[in-house]
């Protein structure tokens, strides 16, 4: 199960999973909207790959799509030294290792 931080990302993704032949399904707001307490405008779509074992292969693809926006605009550690980088920059200042994807 794959959490889309909004429905126009969810249907992307699954067009993502469509094109892979993978069969997917959105599910969300009504959900939450009847189980009471969280308002329906906070829930997020999910995105359930019907094949069980295609999951691991969905996530994957899905990761990839994931604009490495994501993250863009946040600081990124360096897996190699462990430094603290700000986004703009593709590789660490202080040991030169490239930024994680
Ligand atoms: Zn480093």
């Amino acid at each position: 199960m794959f959490v889309a931080q909004h429905p126009a990302e969810a249907h992307l993704l699954k067009g993502v999973l469509d094109s892979a032949g993978i069969e997917s399904e959105i599910r969300h707001e009504a959900l939450f909207g009847a189980s009471g307490g969280v308002p329906v405008n906070e829930a997020r779509p999910e995105i359930w790959v019907v094949d069980d074992e295609r999951a691991a292969e969905a996530a994957a693809l899905l990761r990839q799509q994931l604009p490495t926006g994501l993250e863009a605009g946040r600081p990124w550690r360096c897996a190699s030294c462990g430094e603290t980088v700000e986004a703009q920059f593709t590789a660490c200042w202080k040991c030169g290792a490239d930024a994680p994807l």
